[in-house]
């Protein structure tokens, strides 16, 4: 049945994109482990790749820019998103680029959140300059200040929907009335939340990025990068892709298209876990704050919301009032949460951000609470 006709996003995270093999019946997609595809006459080729180099969908010619196991991950999430077009990249960093890439050329400028991920503020700071793309960093929580900095070439406001690390939440519906008023392409990274929690094309965005090695994955096993919004502008995408060589290898992408189908399921665990969660560290005497858009003093709880109707996310971050010190001894006293980088997998993970002076931040998972706590709680014993 075509995804089309779903209504719950239940539905699509299970069904779609995954029709039988037409080949063989094979229920589950096939890991099409092939670089090229070869055509029976010269006619069939010129036909095909020719298709194919215009990002028609089901045309193949060679797998560095389409591939059926890539292309069904493609379709998937272009239903969860409610997307015209979705392309995969071979990991979010690659959908950031390429999509800015699209989008922004020597002499243009960019305003961007002050509050980004890591390697996006890197991105930001020394690829664009360097390649003649003027970049500004504003709170993007403060609209003034994204109308002030915006300039006559201004053409991208850039923003992640619910930041890394500081969870700050963008009000997409208005900031892409703002965008657009100036003309602008609002493109908003959605890694920390998931087409599951929300959509920002539903509220006005024109591209939404995911680092699909997080909660899309779901299970750390695999890198993945997804660019969605109109046709017209992820066929441009998919150009950079190409060119700067960063498709996804089809093992990876089947295990992202494997790991959407329980993405629902792992995400209702994770909200409740992290809500509950942020009410027990509030509570506890050596934590100065807990930073979670589903705390009532969030100073964004009633946009939180309004925007997050089925959750506030598996994200929080907490600081202890002892700062970066305190932060060793808590770290080191853990034995079943693991000290690592990344987010969204099914297993709790803990992040001691030592660039933002002993923000700790959790990335909560599927295990049950109690276990959680009884660890969180040998962290406090050694303070
Ligand atoms: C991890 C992350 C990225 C980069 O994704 P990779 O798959 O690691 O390249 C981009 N944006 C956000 C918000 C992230 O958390």
């Amino acid at each position: 049945m075509d995804a089309n006709a779903y209504v719950d996003f239940a539905t699509l995270a299970v069904k779609a994109g995954q029709t039988p093999d037409p080949a063989t019946g094979a229920l589950n997609t096939p890991i099409y482990e092939t670089t090229t595809f070869a055509y029976p006459d010269m006619a069939t080729y010129e036909q095909k790749s020719q298709a194919a180099l215009q990002w028609t969908p089901g045309y193949y010619f060679y797998s560095r820019s389409a591939n059926p196991t890539t292309a069904a991950l493609e379709q998937k999430v272009a239903a969860l998103e409610g997307a015209e077009a979705t392309a995969v990249t071979a990991c979010g960093m690659g959908a950031v680029n390429a999509a800015l890439m699209s989008l922004l050329d020597a002499g243009d400028h960019c305003v961007a959140s002050d509050d980004l991920f890591v390697v996006s503020t890197q991105s930001l700071q020394q690829l664009y300059p360097a390649k003649g793309i003027q970049v500004d960093r504003v709170d993007i929580t403060d609209h003034r200040q994204i109308e002030a900095a915006i300039r006559p070439n201004t053409k991208v406001l850039y923003l992640e929907a619910l930041s890394n690390p500081h969870l700050k939440l963008a009000d997409l519906d208005a900031l892409a009335q703002l965008a657009h008023s100036r003309g602008l392409k609002l493109v908003v990274d959605n890694t920390f939340l998931s087409p599951c929690l929300l959509r920002p094309l539903d509220h006005g965005a024109d591209l939404v990025i995911h680092s699909g090695t997080k909660y899309l994955a779901g299970h750390g096993d695999a890198l993945c990068g997804l660019v969605s919004g109109k046709k017209e502008l992820v066929d441009r995408v998919r150009d950079y892709s190409d060119m700067l060589g960063s498709h996804i290898s089809p093992f990876d992408a089947w295990l992202v298209l494997r790991g959407i189908r329980t993405l629902h399921l792992r995400l209702e665990r994770q909200c409740q876990n992290a809500l509950a969660l942020a009410r027990w560290l509030k509570a506890q005497p050596q934590v100065a704050y807990v930073l979670y858009p589903g705390l009532e003093d969030h100073p964004q709880h009633a946009l939180a919301q309004k925007l997050l109707p089925q959750g506030f996310g598996g994200m929080l971050a907490f600081h202890l009032t002892g700062g970066m010190e305190a932060m060793g001894r808590f770290v080191d006293a853990l034995r079943s949460i693991p000290i690592a980088t990344s987010l969204g997998d099914v297993g709790t993970l803990l992040d001691p951000l030592h660039r933002d002076d002993g923000l700790i931040r959790l990335s909560v998972g599927c295990e049950g609470l109690r276990d959680l706590t009884a660890d969180l709680e040998r962290g406090f014993a050694a303070l």
